[in-house]
């Protein structure tokens, strides 16, 4: 029997309405903005919960309240170029070719997750810092400060013009920013990519930022005079201590850079007074370690505060825009640093406060507001995960994990749990010895090797959250040794790390003893 005719009609008409809303409610695919700021570290900011109680971070809070905050996003690493080549490729420095910042130019020419978004559909602009020595690809639009960049009224690059800016950098790559959303081409979803100098050396605030702290006298951290004791030598004969190496530009004995008059009228205002005190009270030994470490966290902090607030300008930018529910926003940095913790100041070990980078990521309707995640992720994951969230077939040669499982609250039962990480960069500037290791949720087994030393230590974050002892010859940690050095063997060989690493992965400075390079 035949099914009546207008019946038939009837239902093809509401399937094909079904089909109809089913096509205007597929979702359009969504945005995203990555917050990007150069060696901010998770003690400064108040999301994460650093007993010192540095600084109040209200817009990187809102971001974690109102998204995931990531608690151990390590970085593979620790310095900036590298960490900034990692993170467009997905891949590890002996596969992208930047080890360092010393010698290495990014090849544009690779496959990064820009240029996938970019074939894709999405409009794709970087504006900020790039430091990646080679000029952008992969981006509709670029707008870099060169190499590091300066604070204070910053020549900058668009699209291979030169510009000259006015005002504090922070403040203006936040502008540029939201010109660009401005003018975007709205038919298209957007990645922009906001990457600060800030907060990095030599710490140079806003000058409305001057005297922000009202002169307060910082907690110190308890390793802020560590003696390295029962380490191997390569922790303890480096240059980047708050008792050796602050120069005139760190402690603000001379000012930064390209101020205008008026500007240099106004920093002097504030550090003149305090260093002439400086000078008449003349502090010698831990007396002095304090008195820098006091003026490195008014200046650091003051910069981090100026990023929190540009943060806050963005988020308020796309509230005004009705950009933020369709807006996935990632807040993170290139590596986190040290604040006096081993009396450093600086990155590149693979110790906690460097190896950890903040990461929050607000993705309204996908991350539950204010969850907190505890899994080992990496900046390597950045690209899969930018691609995971576009829609984009990820490469098998990317060596990350998209964490959109992650932000969805799911963990896969195969997610990993260990990393494999590799600092190169030596002799200069800070005298970091090379290592490379494995790092666990409790332990941590390094090994340095190059070139005046081989010492291999184990790390116990349970036993020693300070990360002050090594544990490798203590019998009662045999099995752990045995057991991490066959993981890091097996994560080199994963990795595709076996071999020596070219001597051009240290940089192009000699080490003590070894010949000069020939010049070509
Ligand atoms: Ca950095």
């Amino acid at each position: 029997m035949s099914m009546p005719r207008v019946m038939l009609l009837g239902i093809l008409s509401f399937i094909s309405t079904l089909l109809t809303v089913a096509g205007a409610a597929e979702p359009t695919r969504p945005n995203i903005l990555f917050l990007f700021s150069d060696d901010l570290t998770c003690q400064a900011i108040s999301a994460y919960g650093d007993t010192r109680k540095l600084l109040e971070t209200p817009n990187m809070d809102r971001l974690a309240k109102e998204g995931m905050l990531f608690n151990r996003c390590l970085v593979t690493n620790s310095i900036c170029g590298p960490s900034r080549a990692t993170i467009l490729t997905g891949k590890y420095s002996h596969l992208n070719g930047f080890y360092n910042n010393t010698n290495c130019q990014f090849d544009g020419s690779q496959q990064t997750f820009p240029k996938l978004l970019q074939a894709n559909g999405y409009a794709t602009a970087i504006i900020g810092k790039w430091h990646l020595g080679s000029e952008p690809t992969g981006f509709d639009h670029w707008h870099i400060l060169p190499g590091q960049g300066i604070y204070y009224n910053p020549p900058m690059n668009r699209m291979g013009k030169q510009v000259k800016h006015s005002g504090y950098t922070t403040d203006i790559i936040t502008d540029l920013s939201i010109d660009w959303l401005k003018n975007r081409d709205k038919s298209k979803p957007f990645m922009l990519m906001t990457q600060h100098k800030a907060p990095h050396r030599e710490w140079s605030p806003a000058l409305r930022h001057l005297g922000w702290d009202h002169d307060r006298k910082y907690p110190e951290p308890e390793t802020l005079f560590d003696d390295y004791a029962g380490r191997s030598k390569a922790v303890s004969d480096h240059d980047m201590g708050l008792d050796r190496t602050f120069t005139d530009l760190d402690a603000k004995f001379k000012p930064a850079p390209n101020m205008t008059e008026e500007q240099l009228k106004e920093w002097n205002a504030y550090y003149e007074p305090r260093n002439e005190a400086f000078r008449k009270a003349n502090p010698t030994g831990k007396d002095l370690v304090r008195w820098r470490y006091n003026r490195y966290m008014h200046d650091y902090l003051a910069c981090v505060k100026a990023v929190d607030e540009n943060i806050g300008r963005m988020l308020q930018f796309l509230d005004q825009e009705g950009l933020s529910e369709n807006t996935v926003i990632v807040c993170s940095s290139d590596q986190g640093f040290y604040l006096g913790e081993h009396g450093w100041f600086d990155k590149r070990w693979i110790f906690e406060e460097s190896l950890k980078t903040p990461l929050m990521i607000r993705w309204p309707g996908v991350t539950r507001p204010g969850s907190v995640n505890q899994q080992i992720v990496s900046l390597l994951d950045f690209g899969e995960t930018f691609l995971d969230i576009a829609g984009v077939r990820i490469p098998a040669d990317m060596q990350g994990h998209s964490l959109v499982p992650l932000c969805k609250g799911e963990t896969p039962a195969d997610w990993r749990k260990s990393l494999y990480y590799h600092y190169y960069e030596f002799p200069v500037p800070h005298r970091v010895r090379p290592h490379y290791g494995v790092i666990t949720d409790r332990y941590k087994l390094v090994h340095y090797y190059k070139p005046d030393v081989d010492d291999w230590e184990l790390l116990d974050r349970q036993a020693d959250p300070l990360e002050v002892k090594s544990f490798y010859k203590d019998p009662a940690y045999a099995q752990t040794v045995k057991e991490l050095h066959a993981e890091v063997d097996r994560l080199r060989r994963e990795v595709q790390e076996t071999g020596e690493p070219p001597r051009k992965a240290y940089g192009n400075r000699p080490f003590e003893g070894e010949p000069k390079p020939v010049q070509k």
